[in-house]
């Protein structure tokens, strides 16, 4: 079976709106190795935006053809993509490296950056070091080079060495717009403010940075100030998004709508901040109408609906919880991962008010009607430089032991001060072997940060990031976490920063 340049264009076309693992399921191995020639011949004929149109709607484990893209890319002047070919390449082989990398040419050295800030891997740190010992040498290359190398500096959260080599950096107004945007979404706000107070003109992108790390860490007020400071005809719909976002995470409802109503165009993504905005207040009939009135005119937005779902959550308002729900069903039939992240909401609800029945009823009706959840919770924290990860009751890590014994130590000091753990934030069965205490003692933020706690010496301030959102249990334990211990936390979940501090109070004011 072989099939011309077109039939695979038109069949990878039809098949990028599916699951690439269906792809792969559908093609055979000797179908894959026609596509890499295929891909080979379209280079080699130097039809490029073909060869990576065909690399886009496919996840091709060819990683020579892959790297010979990457090469054409950079030959096309595509830095862009080529990083992106290079970095997506599974299984690359050390000849692979080699190839990118035969000279040491600014583009290279931006590739080589870039992989290691994705990699976050032994290796990358050792680059990562090699390079700081030779800072001279990065300050001759182009500043594109050392925005790259400031890059991995903030992956590792290596933020005193970012700031030294800000400081050396000739030029600062482009490159600062990244760093501040870095540096806000570690939580370093304080750092970001003095870069931003560096530029002499900010533009837009640096307004806007600025204005989304305030609004991040909680500083809504600061966010409007600036925002009124940032002249209007460089406004758009990021800013809007941003400050909408940073008055939301900061309980400004007053300041939001006027803010809101002063937008001439309205999109999906500047109504669904408001609908946020206003969810968070509890204000549940105003953001329906406000969903109202925007369908009247657009087909409907799926986050609008998470917004007011989380909110109700929130409220423990299960009623309008079930209302929410039932209609993104109707409304977003295909979106299964997001419904189930509806479901598991919808549960978390009806177990806040202690109707455990009803929860074990609603997590057996998503498995039937929406099927499992797939996507699994996920902690990283860097305590020495190197990325971690943890699930919940992970064993994985080699002081796995020693983290337990902190788990439990932690949670004896947790207990003594108050703390009650909470049943109502478990989603799951409780098995024999189990009980609450230990189900949530588990979780892989307690993990991380009982990694952190076990390290000598301790870093100043923990940092963790979740790629799902905090649960309560969580982030009461943390609070008191920090208080108990002196030592500031910050979290960043799925929705925003949490920053701990010693007195036992979290930034986002209990809107999680
Ligand atoms: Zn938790
Ligand atoms: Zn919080």
């Amino acid at each position: 079976m072989i099939f011309n340049r077109s039939v695979y264009l038109i069949i990878f076309r039809r098949f990028a709106v599916i699951h690439h693992t269906n792809i792969l399921a559908f093609f055979t191995s000797s179908v894959l190795i026609n596509l890499g020639e295929s891909m080979k011949k379209l280079i080699d004929k130097q039809k490029y935006q073909e060869a990576l149109d065909l690399f886009n709607h496919n996840s091709t484990s060819i990683s020579d053809v892959a790297i010979s893209l990457a090469l054409k890319a950079l030959t096309c002047g595509d830095e862009d993509n080529a990083c992106r070919i290079f970095c997506e390449t599974k299984n690359k082989t050390p000849s692979a490296y080699g190839v990118m990398f035969k000279e040491p040419d600014s583009t290279n050295l931006v590739m080589l950056f870039n992989a290691c800030a994705q990699l976050r891997n032994e290796r990358a740190l050792k680059i990562k070091n090699s390079f700081l010992n030779q800072m001279s040498k990065l300050f001759n290359s182009t500043n594109h080079v050392v925005n790259s190398f400031l890059n991995i500096l903030i992956k590792f959260r290596d933020i005193s060495s970012a700031e030294n080599v800000f400081v050396q950096m000739k030029t600062k107004e482009i490159i600062t717009c990244g760093i501040i945007m870095q540096e806000g979404k570690v939580g370093y706000v304080g750092k970001a403010l003095n870069i931003f107070d560096h530029v002499e003109k900010p533009n837009k992108m640096i307004y806007t940075a600025m204005i989304n790390s305030f609004g991040l860490n909680g500083m809504g007020h600061e966010a409007v100030d600036l925002y009124r400071r940032m002249p209007i005809d460089i406004h758009d719909e990021v800013t809007y998004i941003c400050i909408l976002n940073a008055c939301s995470h900061s309980g400004l409802i007053d300041k939001a709508h006027s803010i809101y109503n002063n937008i001439k165009v309205k999109t999906e993504r500047i109504t669904t901040a408001m609908v946020d905005c206003m969810s968070r207040m509890f204000m549940f009939d105003e953001a329906q109408q406000l969903i109202d009135n925007f369908e009247l005119s657009h087909p409907p937005g799926f986050a609008m609906y998470m917004a007011l779902l989380s909110s109700a959550r929130n409220h423990r308002n299960f009623i309008l919880s079930e209302k929410v729900l039932d209609r993104m069903k109707k409304l977003f039939p295909k979106n299964k991962q997001g419904l189930i992240a509806g479901s598991v909401l919808l549960c978390n609800t009806y177990s806040s008010v202690g109707e455990d029945e009803q929860a074990k009823e609603a997590r057996l009706k998503q498995l039937h009607q929406i099927g499992k959840n797939k996507i699994v919770g996920i902690t990283w924290t860097a305590p020495k430089g190197e990325v971690v990860r943890f699930k919940a009751h992970d064993n994985s890590h080699p002081q796995s032991k020693e983290i337990y014994v902190e788990v439990a130590r932690m949670s004896v000091e947790l207990k003594e001060n108050g703390h009650q753990y909470d049943s109502r934030w478990i989603t799951r069965e409780i098995n024999d072997d189990e009980n609450i205490e230990s189900i949530l003692c588990s979780h892989s933020e307690k993990l991380a940060i009982a990694l952190n706690f076990i390290q000598q010496p301790i870093q100043n301030v923990i940092q963790v990031t979740k790629n799902l959102r905090i649960c309560g249990d969580c982030h009461s334990a943390i609070e008191l976490i920090a208080k108990l211990r002196q030592r500031p936390i910050i979290i960043r979940d799925a929705n925003r920063f949490h920053h701990f501090d010693t007195s036992g109070q979290c930034s986002c004011q209990e809107h999680f």
